[in-house]
């Protein structure tokens, strides 16, 4: 199979993570003679710097044209007093536009081998952590209107929080499918007891539930999912969820592994068009020093093969690499334990391309 990738290698330690994606993209392409085809587009600081914009018109429409998108990370010091209608995140808000990037897939899972960096203690997280949040990303109160003005003789503020129907049935599908491939449990988290849009957003959930009978679904509210991701983690397997509670839950979800640099994520359109990144930032503070760990990258390019491509194989023997890997006791120095082997940035990539 031939596919068409757009790297979009970013800022600080962007670049070197995704070349190490890439080399594990490359393994796999070797092993089921596939060809991956990769067009570089520079995308946040190092866009700005180049071409005055955080991505040009030209960028757009490579990543527009793509089979994928993969993404290292954006941003850093230099480009913090950049005026906000240039700023690098600009041009991530601007690409989840123009692909129509309406789902968030973030997997959370504590790798049983560092299951010491989770701040949780063993008895809460013993038996693993592995759930997926699915969050809306184009609509909600990120999306509507906002105003500040002056009214009664003082400040005033609003921002409206707004969903159609079809908004949440096109993201509740998303979370019944993916929910089908995992384990079959979905709880869909709102504030129903108070919000309206909760209250559509749930109704809606409920008719999707009758078209899937396999999985077993429950409403929960989000002031007790908080809750309940620290109290009892395993008892979730997919949350789906609005945009900003999705926005907080999922950060509060990667934190339980403790280990940022592990974590991969999914963006979705309603084609098989996705961007697929790393949780974390650009790290400036370790940018060229070849010590970043390049796990979270590999494991979205995984997703990207399972998601984008529906080579689930492919995908399955990334993530075993990666397994592999942990088992061996090779660590980059962000989770790196004692009686283990440190690994720099590109030798992990070289370790867990020569596990497949
Ligand atoms: P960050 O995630 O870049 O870094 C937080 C801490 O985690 C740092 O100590 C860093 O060294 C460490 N870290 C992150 N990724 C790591 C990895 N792969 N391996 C080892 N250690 C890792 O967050 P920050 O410092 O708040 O932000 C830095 C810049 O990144 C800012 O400009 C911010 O706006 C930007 N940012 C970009 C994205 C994105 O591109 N999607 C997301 C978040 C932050």
């Amino acid at each position: 199979m031939e596919k068409k990738i757009t790297v979009l290698s970013g800022d600080g330690i962007g670049p070197e993570i995704v070349r190490e994606a890439i080399k594990v993209l490359d393994k796999i392409a070797h092993k089921y003679n596939h060809t991956f085809k990769y067009t570089y587009v520079d995308i946040g600081g190092c866009s700005i710097d180049k071409f005055g914009v955080p991505i040009t018109d030209e960028g757009m429409e490579k990543c527009k044209g793509a089979d994928s998108v993969l993404l290292g990370a954006v941003g850093g010091p230099k480009w913090d007093s950049c005026p906000p209608s240039i700023r690098p995140e600009k041009a991530l808000l601007a690409v989840r536009k123009e692909l129509g990037l309406f789902a968030n897939l973030r997997p959370t899972k504590l790798f049983l081998q560092l299951a010491d960096s989770s701040p949780l203690k063993q008895s809460v997280v013993g038996n693993g952590i592995d759930l997926m949040i699915v969050r809306e990303l184009t609509g909600g109160i990120y999306f509507g209107e906002r105003k500040t003005e002056e009214k009664n003789g003082e400040m005033y503020s609003y921002d409206v929080m707004s969903y159609y129907e079809h908004e949440i049935e096109r993201i509740g599908r998303v979370a019944f499918d993916c929910a089908m491939k995992r384990n079959k449990k979905l709880a869909s988290v709102d504030k129903a007891n108070v919000l309206d849009t909760s209250r559509l957003w749930r109704k809606t959930m409920h008719r999707l539930s009758e078209e899937y009978p396999q999985v077993e679904y429950s409403d929960i509210l989000v002031d007790n999912t908080a809750m309940q991701l620290i109290k009892n983690p395993a008892q979730f397997d997919v949350i789906v969820t609005e945009n900003m509670f999705g926005d907080i839950l999922s950060d509060e979800a990667s934190m339980l592994t403790g280990s940022i640099g592990m974590m991969p994520s999914a963006s979705l359109s309603s084609t098989t068009l996705g961007m697929y990144e790393p949780i974390h930032g650009s790290a400036p503070d370790i940018a060229g020093m070849n010590i970043a760990n390049p796990i979270g990258t590999v494991l979205s390019a995984a997703m990207m093969l399972r998601y984008s491509f529906d080579m689930a194989k492919e995908a399955d023997d990334i993530e075993n690499a990666v397994n592999s890997v942990l088992n061996q006791n090779y660590r980059t120095s962000d989770i790196m334990q004692e009686g283990c082997r440190k690994l720099s940035c590109s030798e992990m990539g070289d370790m867990i391309a020569a596990n497949i």
